[in-house]
């Protein structure tokens, strides 16, 4: 049996916030290429997989050091937002989920960009999203 195109969703990324979004065929073959709202920049198509906690916890730890260059307050909080979720998801409690150095970058990121830069063990932090991602 076919599948009714218009059911058939493709992954894309905002290469600014990694933000991701899920387009049917039959939108991307009206609308062109998503743009992401946040960042006002086209997404690019990324691998359709079934994403395990421990797979977005990687991307966590990728994310926390790739929005560092990033400089769209509103993209670095839904990718904290999204990594909060997979350190919850990954069964870290709210103790840990507060010290823990994707929170500590990503954080530190937006102290930045409200102009209110604290001194978060940055470096630290930074190493550990570094071994682990
Ligand atoms: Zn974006």
């Amino acid at each position: 049996m076919r599948r009714n195109p218009e059911y058939i969703s493709f992954t894309w990324e905002c290469p600014e916030c990694h933000e991701t979004f899920n387009v049917s065929y039959f939108s991307l073959a009206t609308s062109g290429n998503p743009i992401c709202p946040d960042c006002d920049e086209e997404c690019e198509l990324i691998d359709n997989r079934d994403e395990d906690f421990e797979a977005e916890l990687k991307k966590a730890y990728q994310n926390a050091l790739l929005v560092q260059s990033a400089c769209n307050l509103s993209g670095v909080v839904n990718a904290f937002s999204r990594s909060l979720s997979a350190l919850q998801g990954s069964g870290f409690k709210t103790d840990a989920i507060r010290s823990h150095p994707i929170s500590i970058l990503f954080s530190d990121k937006i102290s930045s960009l409200v102009g209110r830069s604290t001194p978060l063990m940055f470096t630290e932090a930074y190493r550990e999203c570094e071994a682990q991602k």
